[in-house]
């Protein structure tokens, strides 16, 4: 991540300053959905952030929120989690991590382990070396596990009866 400031005493990036830095305006709207973005520990979707942020400015609307979510992402300030069936989730966790993904809920968290840079190399230390030989250069990886949470208890909501 291309982080232009220093955190600030809540060890979060200046807002404004990050902002600025990557042409962005600092707006209440944009504040408060950062805000909320580093408060939830779900990783939620654009809807999801929308229903927090209208109690607090009733007058916001769902397209500000996507778009106060995209100046988020283009700063740096937040990472956009784009599922298989095409439906995202924000993160304002910008160190690198890894998450789970629930198939039957969508839910996304936090995987609590370190975030291991050689991981790829330990897979297959030929894999560098080989795809740098077709001219493809790896910056990075990405790692999601993907299973299922246990079962809902018996008159939890969204029980499937599959
Ligand atoms: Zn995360």
């Amino acid at each position: 991540m291309n982080r232009s400031t220093d955190p600030g005493p809540d060890g979060r990036p200046d807002l404004r300053a990050t902002l600025e830095a990557a042409g962005r305006r600092l707006t209440r709207q944009r504040a408060a959905v950062y805000d909320h973005l580093c408060r939830a520990d779900h990783h939620p979707t654009a809807e999801d952030v929308y229903r927090r942020v209208k109690e607090s400015i009733p007058s916001i609307s769902l397209a500000t929120v996507y778009k106060a979510l995209e100046a988020l992402v283009d700063s740096g300030l937040a990472a956009r989690l784009v599922a298989a069936n095409g439906s995202a989730r924000y993160d304002a966790r910008s160190d690198h991590h890894y998450h789970l993904r629930c198939l039957r809920s969508g839910a996304v968290e936090d995987v609590p382990t370190s975030f291991d840079p050689d991981l790829i190399a330990k897979i297959d230390p030929e894999l560098g070396p080989r795809l740098a030989s077709k001219g493809f250069r790896v910056t990075g990886y990405r790692l999601e596990l993907v299973g299922y949470f246990d079962p809902p208890g018996p008159g939890t909501e969204g029980a499937e009866d599959r």
